[in-house]
């Protein structure tokens, strides 16, 4: 199998290449067929498997560029999960000129504000994200795919009322995809609450 069997763009496969990702590894084989197709997904495979290219993938492809909105968020438990990822994020996107933004507490909330209005990708950390919400400098309204990475994690932070606060403003037609290593039952409530039918992925 490889990228341009899943589909996966000329523009984004230049950037794959230069990341030495040469093929698909089995958890994103098995995954981006379901987010290209709007299908929400719950990943369950522990980190060093390639879940985040895995939804980082499909979600950097379908991201229409000349529409200046955030299209895709990713919510992490950590500073340094979200850097990870929005590096990631931006080795993919290299080549479509994705702009991002990381929107982690603890850093000053102006240049976040500037880069929002501009950006067509967010990560970063669960009351941060909230607070940006909440001000209206982060519009949800064209919102494509939601991302909760290491949801556990997150749980386990004590981060659920932040994050159904979140998820109550995603657009009904966004497509969601929870990450995490283990399931257990107040992730599997969550799960029923906010995604439509997910195909229970793991590796
Ligand atoms: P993750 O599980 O997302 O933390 O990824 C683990 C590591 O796998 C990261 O260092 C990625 O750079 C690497 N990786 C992700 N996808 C691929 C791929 N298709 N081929 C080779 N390495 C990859």
């Amino acid at each position: 199998m490889r990228f341009q069997d899943l589909g996966i763009s000329e523009e984004v496969i230049r950037a794959l290449t230069k990341l030495h990702y040469q093929k698909p590894l089995p958890i994103q084989e098995m995954t981006i067929p379901h987010l290209l197709a709007k299908e929400d997904v719950v990943i369950r495979s522990q980190t060093g498997s390639g879940k985040s290219a895995a939804f980082l993938i499909p979600a950097i492809q379908t991201i229409d560029w000349d529409l200046g909105k955030v299209q895709t968020l990713v919510i992490a438990p950590t500073r340094e999960l979200s850097l990870q990822l929005i590096e990631e994020a931006d080795a993919i996107g290299l080549y479509r000129r994705i702009r991002s933004v990381l929107l982690n507490g603890k850093a000053k909330y102006e240049p976040q504000i500037q880069r929002l209005k501009r950006a067509h990708l967010a990560i970063g950390t669960p009351g941060r994200i909230r607070d940006h919400i909440e001000r209206g400098t982060l519009d949800l309204s064209a919102l494509r795919y939601l991302v909760l990475d290491e949801a556990d994690v997150l749980l386990d932070m004590g981060f659920l009322a932040l994050i159904q606060q979140i998820m109550e403003k995603v657009p009904e037609s966004c497509t969601i995809a929870l990450c995490s290593a283990t399931i257990d039952e107040s992730l599997e409530e969550l799960i029923h609450t906010y995604l439509h039918d997910p195909r229970m992925l793991s590796n």
